[in-house]
């Protein structure tokens, strides 16, 4: 569906600068997003850290012309001609008030989701269920946001039959917001958990605020069981009809006879409002799952759909894969995996999510797409669509899997390389398959055309030991320092020693795309890798080695100088070749007694050498605590701080440019905010780990491996080299691929650490090998292949830390360079 521009501007009461014609489909509020400029209108939303006006310029140069913006750019007619500029006084509430009403041209019923957990899986599986009958839009990935709502519901267009969307909130007041533009006519409670419970003084005050959702819809899908859920909605009076779910009370609109678990599946028996008897089969045993299973039932049977159509769905549901994954793959490929529901938007924002990580020039971008199905649309239409999208967003060759693409094959013929074959088997066999390298490759592809077969073939085989890198908790760590840092504050993200393990390329690609200032490695080397990567962000390179000037040059990456010694070479290799005003960051020793410059003593030398010369110029100057991490410290950290100032000034008083001030760490931005100054550093936080409490923030990294083997050892035997595991009762003992080669350290071994094993705890037994370890899994229900979390998600990496007597910075920097990283985000 699309707007002229006039309706636009009716509909969300802006005053119009300019006046040429044009046409809305598209809307785009994040730059970096674009992707059919004629077509889009950009709202320019400003936050606390950034200014969608502020890319006006880039985007018009891009082609777009329409844009929505709170202040109108001075000059905007000569600068920016043909284009309209719609005023508002807030950005963001045109672009609900834009949502809410094209919510408003659909007399379809609309599902609400909201609750703790569960939204994203209801969301699928209501779409699972339902799209054999009906023609459903729904909210891309977990767009539940206060922006991602609008950009939703704006998905709904004339083949709509029923819209599906997830409502999140993590703060009081912004349910109303999100009512508003949903307008749902059936409102869905997953359930009532922790998250965001910071932001509210009790679980009922973030009960009441989610169920604003429900005000006007016509039923309520809910547990009775929850006890504070229940009471809120008691409390409440909604005029909507009560499809409460309940094991417990048999008058419940779906009351809940049996739940059976076997090894793959649930088996849910259930009579619906007192007379309808049913049952189905799940192919999950999870608790989580098995609850979103009823929520989904309950909607379905609402809406008509009967119990034995429900059980056959029901069995065949498909688990949700929430993740984005990237790993290495055959001959030189990076794969990037997204078995998500494979349709048109999803395909949009993974093609998105490939073009945003840079990549080394020459290597092709590849799309491996299967067909899409359920979307309403005829084959033709669907697929001129999904080529136009394709040649947008840059694919260089394009392999379709499928009947369906293949019959639509000419919808590609503007495509550099294109490829079809009917099925995946056909595709494995063939030369296109054999010759894929060195290229980037997105798999999108429907679970029954058997792409998980495909991505097999082509990731790279691996140690069955893993280290999980979850990207959208970096993003989130970076958020939560930020909160505490000025909007203005600059920041350097430090991604030394490969990132404290978690792989510096990939995540200085994200750190990258959420822009941050400055980027830190220790050595030459690991900057030149970043930019051979496509990395362009400012590089801060903390101990460059004498030899490596010429490096630092030719790759634009700024050094640290911290000596007499180091500044004279430097000074000397830039005059040699030529340049002038290289940036350089001056480092201070304040009591770290490391690496630095006297603050009191080598200040006038040093600023009379900076101004001897022009080959470099100081850009920042620094100095880093000894102690922010402890309270025992702060007196040292004032004294610190008080050197720091004074040198720094006396630096800063000798130049006319700008100095950048900084010297708090991931501890000192939470302990010292009042220290930030211009720029601060972050380091071990934003891997997660809180350095002043040891606590997980959000937890980045995990390390997995799988059990090799299990062996029943009698008591009186040994474990393991040296007999050192004595086995004092029978025993159940696995052995899993991971040593001390692999940064397991020994001093695990012997009982003094654990791993976990189906969420138990599993003790390392006798010494750790170099490639393998043995743990007791007695009493523990677990069989070969089963998965073992070393640390991560649900161990922290700080029980390691702790018992080996050191700090987890260790732990994550030692994890050997075989063991895989793989990257993932929601
Ligand atoms: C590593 C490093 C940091 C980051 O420290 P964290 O404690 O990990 O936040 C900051 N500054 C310098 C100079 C560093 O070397």
């Amino acid at each position: 569906m699309n707007y002229t521009i006039e309706k636009v501007t009716t509909l969300i009461g802006a005053r119009r600068y300019g006046n040429t014609d044009a046409n809305i489909s598209f809307i785009l509020t994040d730059s970096r997003s674009l992707c059919f400029p004629e077509e889009t209108l950009f709202f320019a939303i400003r936050t606390e850290r950034n200014d969608g006006h502020n890319y006006i310029p880039e985007l018009y140069g891009r082609g777009v012309r329409n844009f929505v913006v709170e202040t109108i750019p001075e000059n905007w007619a000569t600068l920016y001609p043909n284009s309209n500029f719609l005023k508002v006084v807030g950005t963001l509430e045109a672009l609900q008030r834009l949502a809410e009403r094209h919510r408003d041209e659909f007399l379809i019923p609309i599902i609400g989701i909201t609750g703790s957990n569960g939204k994203t899986m209801v969301k699928e599986w209501l779409y699972q269920l339902l799209s054999p009958e009906m023609i459903v839009t729904r909210s891309p990935r977990s767009y539940n946001s206060q922006i991602g709502v609008p950009l939703s519901v704006w998905l709904l267009n004339e083949n709509t039959q029923i819209g599906v969307f997830e409502a999140g909130i993590s703060k009081p007041g912004e349910m109303l917001a999100l009512r508003d533009i949903i307008q749902p006519t059936i409102g869905v409670f997953t359930s009532l958990g922790t998250a965001h419970q910071e932001n509210f003084p009790s679980l009922e005050a973030k009960c009441l605020e989610k169920l604003k959702l429900f005000h006007d819809t016509q039923a309520i899908v809910y547990s009775e069981d929850d006890q504070v859920l229940n009471d809120c909605i008691s409390s409440k009076n909604y005029k909507g009809e009560s499809l409460n779910w309940s094991a417990k009370d048999v008058h419940a609109a779906f009351f809940i006879k049996s739940i059976e678990k076997k090894d793959i599946e649930t088996t849910v028996s259930y009579v619906w409002k007192e007379k309808v008897e049913g049952q189905y089969k799940l192919p999950f045993i999870d608790d989580a799952s098995v609850e979103n299973s009823i929520t989904c039932a309950v909607v379905s049977l609402h809406l008509g759909i009967d119990p034995a159509h429900l059980a056959e769905r029901m069995a065949k549901l498909e688990p949700v894969a929430m993740r984005l994954e990237v790993k290495e793959g055959q001959h030189g490929c990076t794969l990037i995996n997204d078995s998500y529901n494979s349709d048109y938007n999803s395909l949009d924002i993974a093609l998105d999510f490939m073009n945003r990580r840079p990549d080394h020039k020459g290597r092709k971008r590849t799309l491996i797409l299967s067909d899409i199905l359920q979307s309403g649309e005829s084959g033709k239409e669907l697929y001129n669509k999904v080529a136009f999208l394709c040649e947008k967003r840059g694919v260089e060759k394009f392999i379709g899997i499928g009947e369906g693409l293949l019959a639509e094959r000419s919808a590609f013929k503007h495509l550099g390389e294109k490829h079809f074959f009917a099925t995946i088997n056909a595709f494995i066999h063939s030369d296109v398959f054999a010759n894929l390298h060195d290229e980037v490759i997105l798999l999108k592809g429907a679970r029954q055309f058997g792409f998980d077969h495909l991505t097999e073939l082509l990731v790279k085989k691996v140690h069955e030991t893993v280290l999980e890198v979850n990207l959208n908790a970096v993003v989130d760590n970076l958020n939560w320092y930020r909160s505490f840092l000025k909007p203005e504050t600059k920041l350097v993200c430090m991604i030394k020693a490969d990132a404290y393990g978690a792989g510096a390329v990939e995540i200085a690609k994200t750190l990258q795309d959420h822009r941050v200032d400055y980027l830190a490695v220790a050595v030459a080397d690991e900057g030149v890798t970043l930019r051979k990567n496509g990395i362009t962000s400012n590089i801060m390179i903390m101990n460059p080695e004498m030899t490596s000037f010429k490096t630092l040059f030719d790759y634009d990456l700024e050094p640290e100088v911290y000596s007499f010694r180091l500044l004279d070479a430097l000074v000397k290799a830039a005059q040699k070749e030529g340049i002038t005003g290289f940036p350089v960051h001056i480092k201070l020793d304040t009591g770290m007694h490391r690496l630095g410059f006297d603050p009191q003593k080598d200040m006038d030398e040093l600023i009379k050498r900076l101004k001897h010369q022009n080959a470099i110029i100081p850009r920042s100057v620094f100095s880093h605590f000894v102690g922010s991490d402890a309270d025992s410290f702060d007196d040292f950290s004032a004294h610190q701080f008080a050197l720091f100032d004074e040198g720094s000034k006396k630096l800063q008083a000798a130049f006319k440019h700008k100095i950048i001030r900084h010297m708090d760490n991931s501890s000192g931005i939470e302990h010292f905010p009042e220290r930030q100054m211009d720029m601060c550093r972050l380091g071990l936080g934003l891997y997660g780990i809180n350095p002043r409490t040891n606590k997980i923030i959000n937890n980045v990294s995990t390390l997995k491996t799988t059990i090799l083997q299990l062996r029943n050892v009698p008591a009186g035997d040994t474990v393991g080299y040296s007999r050192k595991g004595t086995i004092d009762h029978d025993s159940l003992i696995a052995a899993i691929p991971i040593g001390y080669a692999d940064g397991l350290n020994r001093h695990l071994g012997n009982r003094h650490c654990y791993c976990l094993v189906n969420g138990k705890k599993a003790e390392y037994v006798g010494n750790i090998c170099m490639d393998v370890a043995m743990i007791d899994v007695t009493g523990i229900d677990c069989k070969e292949g089963d998965s073992v979390e070393i640390f991560g998600d649900d161990l922290p990496v700080t029980v390691l830390s702790d018992a080996l007597d050191t700090i987890p910075y260790e732990v994550l920097t030692t994890i050997s360079n075989r063991v895989k990283r793989v990257y993932f985000q929601d």
